[in-house]
């Protein structure tokens, strides 16, 4: 059972780059949801200092749109028999006897095992008592746009520690 705070699909700011080296650990076809494949990345710092780089003798990179991708994992999941409950929050984690005992924003749930999977700033892990790395504010902006070059990613870093 999959439990998630979000209805899906829904956004995710990220890059949407992957790896195809993935695909090995899945018996599944990623190939629907690939929207892109990148072989040059220019990395700019405070929008300058660009460095662009070949992505020469490896596989060229995946695009994926997070909604999309997200979402797809999670047919797959389904369609192998999993239960996909969305707009229910984790707020509570416990182990009794044997057995996980999940309180959520939507009643309690219970299993045998409880795997973690909710990101970075995971609230089972601080819930578990788990040291939690602190995290740092930041923003992203997503804007759809026209992609001249669509062998070519752009990574912009704005600030660093
Ligand atoms: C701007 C940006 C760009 C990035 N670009 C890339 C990139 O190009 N390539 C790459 O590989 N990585 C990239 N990343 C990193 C990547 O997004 C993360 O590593 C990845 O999303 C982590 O996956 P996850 O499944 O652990 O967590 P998440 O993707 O964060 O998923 C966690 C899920 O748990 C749900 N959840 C959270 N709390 C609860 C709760 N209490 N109860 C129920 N559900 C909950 C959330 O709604 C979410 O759906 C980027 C990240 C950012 C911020």
């Amino acid at each position: 059972m999959v439990l998630e705070k979000a209805n899906f699909p829904r956004d995710k700011s990220c890059g949407g780059g992957v790896s195809p080296a993935i695909a090995k650990w899945f018996d599944f076809d990623f190939s629907p949801i690939v929207e892109n494949h990148v072989s040059q990345v220019k990395y700019t710092f405070k929008m300058g200092d660009p460095a662009e780089v070949e992505l020469q003798d490896v596989t060229p990179m995946w695009m994926v749109q997070r909604d999309r991708f997200d979402n797809f994992l999670i047919e797959q999941a389904t369609g192998k028999g999993a239960e996909f409950k969305s707009g229910i929050e984790v707020m509570g984690a416990s182990l009794q006897g044997e057995t996980w005992q999940v309180e959520t924003s939507n009643g309690t749930f219970t299993g045998k095992y409880l795997i973690a999977a909710d990101g970075a700033n995971s609230s089972v892990a601080k819930l578990l008592g788990m040291d939690v790395t602190p995290t740092v504010a930041a923003a992203s902006l997503q804007v759809p746009g026209d992609v001249s070059d669509r062998r070519k990613m752009t990574a912009f870093l704005t600030s660093a520690r």
